[in-house]
């Protein structure tokens, strides 16, 4: 990707442009000296940065500003106009920007300042092909969440249990809060910290090559002096004594401790298969194992209409297979999105020839096909299971921690023993937009919880407040979610899921709790800073 020449649009901002063509908030797409720029103004001040996003390359010139930050339309990332640094996951890097001048009616950008910690930047090596580790993490710190305190804390150790979207956020955000003590990162995945969702998208469809799944390389870590240690597990943890010990016997202390185990999936009961070989996805091993299957698969059938399963359906129908969706639900996607996205998502896979076989389950599964209880046989060479999660809380009730949908946090993420956090896919935590305690299975979420535990660790007092956001993508079309439903009593659309232009408001009496949109983009950013406000209210009558 970083091969390719930056596309260039709009005007050569090193030529000036007048000052009064940007309104107040407004951002203008535009290059400098050949690479792309964003130009923004907030109040009487201008200014310049790079123009695309630095997790995905999404075109930030078509999210939103708010205040002097920038936020991306694909997937809320959201980045300082001043610095250019990364505010909120899931960037996890900072944007070039540039000086802006100001000379009479125009103004004009000049010299590029590149991030601050680009020397490090340079030791990312080989793998800089990645969309993910195209540029560095700035080294000075990122200012915490509006109302909470500087770090004044330094724990003698910290340890992070599970280097997925939580943890390695929360050792990054560490260090660059400046905190210097030991960092021991432990996964028992030998490939970890990757970049997971795209496990059943890109990657899984052939399109994404292996060198751009890691999050970071192995001396992004040393540079920092981040002790990752890959293929260890952590068997158990003593709050009393405050150590971890690890599957290899090691013993580690720990003034502060992070547990973020996320979550595997569900397994289907084993007479249902008996010896054959049954694929779930979690883990980079497993995508590869779907992969080497399906060279060799003509038929796949796949148990669960669930996101994963579908993304999954959609990566082997690019792959050539022939694919079955078995699922026991009469709509795809209907419990989390309603009606009218799940009836479009079925369409959608159905016009790419995915064939479904709603309101049915697997009865026998043996090496040659699926046996439904209606009676059917599906032959299948590959059998991929997307039958939801199971939450790895194994470790933390075991430490004795108070357990609920998850793991129970207080507003701070701190678990019920002192110094102990939890954060990801495990946290259970009282969420202030609906007034409930929640639990929720999003990479955004987990990525921002685990940088606002390792702040708190150093004393930041940050409540966790974000509004959930996740995305799913399905061939040309990508939902994206803000807010959290988890019942409603009306649903409102406006526009067309099959237009790929439509937003879907889950109400629940006159607020909306949370919005689904394809193809609006700007309408999702707005959305979030809407509940983000406490403006649910509002935005009712805004889609109304
Ligand atoms: C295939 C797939 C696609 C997805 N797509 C999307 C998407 O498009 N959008 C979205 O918002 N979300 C998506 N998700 C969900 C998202 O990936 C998760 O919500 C997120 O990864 C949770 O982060 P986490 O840090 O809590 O857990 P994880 O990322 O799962 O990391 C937990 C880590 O802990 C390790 N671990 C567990 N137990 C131990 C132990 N005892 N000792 C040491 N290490 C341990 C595990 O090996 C793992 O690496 C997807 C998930 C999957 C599986």
């Amino acid at each position: 990707m970083s091969d390719q020449q930056p596309q260039l649009t709009g005007p050569d901002l090193s030529e000036g442009v007048r000052a009064d063509s940007l309104a107040d908030g407004a951002t203008l797409a535009g290059h400098a000296a050949g690479e792309p720029v964003l130009l923004a103004r907030y109040g009487d001040e201008y200014f310049a940065v790079g123009a695309t996003c630095t997790h995905y390359s999404g075109p930030l010139a078509e999210g939103i500003v708010v205040g002097d930050t920038v936020r991306c339309p694909w997937h809320h990332a959201c980045f300082s106009l001043r610095t250019g640094d990364a505010l909120r996951a899931p960037a996890l890097r900072p944007l070039p920007r540039w000086t802006v001048e100001r000379r009479g009616e125009l103004v004009f950008v000049t010299e590029k300042i590149e991030p601050r910690d680009a020397e490090l930047g340079s030791l990312l090596g080989a793998s800089a092909a990645s969309p993910l580790l195209a540029s560095p993490i700035p080294a000075s710190p990122v200012p915490a969440s509006p109302g909470a305190a500087r770090p004044n804390r330094h724990p003698a150790s910290v340890v992070v249990i599970g280097a997925g979207a939580a943890g390695s956020a929360a050792a990054e955000t560490l260090r660059r809060e400046g905190y210097a003590g030991p960092i021991t990162l432990v996964d028992g995945d030998p490939d970890a910290p990757y970049d997971r969702p795209n496990l059943s998208k890109d990657y899984l469809a052939g399109s994404a090559p292996e060198e751009w799944i890691p999050l970071r390389s192995p001396e992004f870590y040393r540079e920092r002096g981040i002790d990752l240690r890959r293929g260890v597990r952590a068997a158990r943890i003593e709050p009393g004594t405050k150590r971890v010990t690890l599957s290899d016997g090691f013993s580690l202390p720990y003034d502060a401790l992070l547990v973020a185990t996320g979550a595997e999936p569900a397994r289907l009961p084993t007479p249902l298969y008996g010896g054959r070989r049954m694929h779930y996805l979690r883990t980079l091993a497993d995508s590869r194992a779907i992969i080497a299957a399906a060279g060799e698969a003509r038929r796949a059938v796949v148990l669960g209409a669930s996101f994963i399963g579908l993304e999954v359906a959609a990566s082997l129908r690019a792959r050539g297979l022939d694919v079955h969706v078995v699922a026991p639900e009469s709509t795809p996607l209907e419990r989390v999105m309603g009606r009218e996205i799940g009836d479009f998502v079925r369409a959608l896979h159905e016009e790419h020839g995915v064939v479904f076989h709603m309101a049915r389950t697997a009865s026998a599964i043996d090496e040659k096909a699926v046996t439904l209880g209606s009676g059917e046989v599906l032959p299948a060479d590959l059998v991929v299971a997307g039958v939801g999660a199971r939450l790895s809380t194994e470790l933390a009730a075991q430490a004795g921690l108070a357990q609920g949908k998850g793991v129970h946090v207080s507003e701070y993420l701190e678990t019920s023993a002192p110094g102990v956090f939890a954060a990801g896919d495990i946290a259970y935590w009282p969420d202030p937009h609906t007034g409930e305690r929640i639990h929720v299975e999003h990479w955004v979420v987990a990525q921002r919880q685990g940088q606002t535990a390792a702040r708190n660790m150093l004393g930041a007092g940050e409540r966790f407040d974000a509004v959930p956001f996740f995305w799913s993508n399905h061939y040309d079309a990508a939902i994206a979610y803000v807010g959290h439903a988890e019942r409603w009593d009306r649903i409102d659309v406006s526009g067309s899921p099959a237009a790929r232009d439509c937003t879907v408001a889950f109400r629940q009496g006159d607020a909306v709790l949370a919005m689904a949109t394809i193809g609006r983009d700007r309408a999702s950013l707005e959305a979030e800073l809407a509940m983000e406000r406490g403006n649910g209210r509002a935005l009712a009558t805004a889609v109304s």
